[in-house]
């Protein structure tokens, strides 16, 4: 029997986290009449179990069955073989022993699928990020399942194979044209509009300010003033994402929900303080991003700051200051972008109600310290913006105007990123003497001081200058300082008042 030794490869990718590596199937006859498939190369369990699946499959697409045993080798060895896209190159590379598959069709795709028994493929996991690889490794062509298409279509420079079963993948690899890829349905969830909040005008200064310059904000207020709603008019004052963020954010929010998620606007995330660690970072398996790289390019909302456990806000702080989580997995590490700005509201006392007009405190003095000790200092030097959303003036809520529109403010902000120069503002002599004094007084760290020039930065540009003068730098400041207060224990005269 001639050729009956002839070695197969079929390339394919597999997925971790955002990155893949490139796994070759080598398939060959191998002696003996018992018909088995033998698998090696570590296959995981989703990949053993593939052999009985295409077995059936090929049974019920009326294929040849391979009458002898079949050797398959995934390589490179020492890779785990993980996940369900292993089943469509296998079955392409039996088929191809078979006699069914020019070999010099396989050389230059890239093949991913998992089968239903009556020979359909189901979709995968992370495609985009399947289709934002095959491009990294050069490959010219991605063989999918027909669903995933309109997401792996988005990546430029990659033929793109979308098939519906492992018959349409026979005729595509015999030379007929593949199927066009879907059109990317794009998920688009209305932005709620700013002039829905009323009064708070310090508040929607600050998140003014926030925008423009990507700063962190931190709301302090009693419940019921308005931080939540607040915090969810950020995302839409930012603008679009740029084109290769959209491919990232997409591709981060597809490994998370299965894919099809085709993100063009900054998201806006807001666990819940119950969330796991794993939740909030990222990890599992499969391997996938948490809360804060869903946040990527967007905006993570922490409500309740100080009702989040200290594990998980210590967790938070590498990857907030490095923007990406690294996970460590067995013999290496995997990456997650995080870069997001982050709002954060709590209330001034466990109560809720310290400073409220009507409504007493009930909280002693220990009690708030304590709640506000609950979030560390290096945490709330994180918040570049710290903002007090008292209980507004009924009169103003009932008859006053309502606010500026979400588009009205996001033009500003449009116009002050444009203006905004990068890096650090240089200070004028009055402006660098606030600055020392500020820093001396309030025992400010080099860090908040160079975030204050940040702010001032934004401040001037909003106002479409590009140096910050003496004035933004005082309002910058007013924003920072009320950090210093939260962190000492209240006063008597504030617990009274
Ligand atoms: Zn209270």
């Amino acid at each position: 029997m001639s050729g009956s030794r002839q070695v197969f490869t079929v390339n394919t990718l597999c997925l971790d986290g955002l990155r893949a590596a490139e796994v070759v199937v080598e398939l060959q006859h191998a002696g003996g009449l018992m018909q088995r498939i033998i698998m090696t190369g570590l296959p995981g369990g989703a990949v053993r179990e593939a052999r009985d699946r295409i077995r059936g499959c090929l049974e019920h697409g009326e294929l040849p069955v391979p009458k002898r045993s079949i050797l398959a080798n995934f390589a490179p060895a020492d890779l785990h073989k993980e996940g369900n896209g292993f089943d469509l190159p296998l079955a392409v590379g039996i088929l191809a022993l078979a006699g069914l598959v020019p070999a010099e069709s396989l050389a230059e795709r890239v093949l991913v699928g998992e089968l239903a028994l009556d020979g359909s493929l189901r979709p995968v996991r992370g495609a985009l990020a399947l289709a934002l690889e095959a491009r990294r490794l050069r490959k010219r062509a991605l063989m999918l399942p027909f669903a995933n298409g309109a997401e792996a279509s988005l990546v430029d420079g990659l033929r793109v194979e979308p098939v519906r079963s492992i018959q349409e993948a026979l005729l595509v690899l015999g030379g007929a044209p593949a199927p066009e890829p879907p059109t990317p349905v794009e998920r688009r969830v209305p932005a709620p509009d700013l002039a829905d909040v009323l009064a708070q005008p310090s508040a929607r200064r600050a998140l003014e300010i926030a925008a423009a310059g990507g700063h962190n904000l931190l709301f302090v207020g009693p419940p019921g003033t308005g931080k939540t709603m607040l915090a969810q008019r950020l995302p839409g004052l930012l603008p679009p994402l740029a084109d290769d963020d959209v491919l990232a954010v997409s591709a981060l929010h597809g490994l998370a929900s299965g894919g099809g998620v085709i993100v063009r606007h900054p998201p806006f995330r807001a666990p819940h303080h119950s969330i796991s660690r794993t939740g909030l970072v990222g990890g599992g398996r499969p391997l996938v991003p948490g809360e804060v790289s869903l946040a990527h390019k967007g905006v993570l909302f922490l409500d309740e700051l100080p009702e989040f456990p200290r594990m998980l806000l210590e967790a938070l702080r590498q990857p907030l200051e490095d923007g990406v989580v690294r996970i460590a997995r067995v013999g290496r590490s995997a990456e997650f972008p995080c870069r997001v700005q982050v709002v954060a509201a709590m209330n001034p006392c466990p109560c809720g109600y310290l400073g409220h007009p009507r409504r007493g405190c009930q909280c002693t003095p220990h009690a708030i310290f304590t709640y506000r000790r609950r979030v560390s200092g290096p945490i709330l030097d994180r918040f570049d913006l710290h903002v007090d959303v008292p209980v507004p003036d009924a009169e103003l809520l009932l008859r006053g105007p309502r606010g500026e529109s979400t588009r009205d403010v996001a033009a500003r902000v449009a116009t002050a990123r444009a203006l905004r120069p990068e890096g650090l503002p240089s200070l004028d002599d009055a402006s660098t003497t606030l600055l020392a004094r500020a820093m001396g007084r309030f025992a400010l760290s080099a860090r908040a001081a160079t975030r204050a020039r940040l702010v001032a930065a934004s401040i001037a540009a909003l106002d479409g200058r590009v140096s910050p003068t003496h004035d933004d730098l005082h309002e910058a400041l007013s924003f920072r300082l009320g950090l210093h207060s939260l962190l000492a224990a209240p006063s008597p005269g504030e617990v009274a008042s």
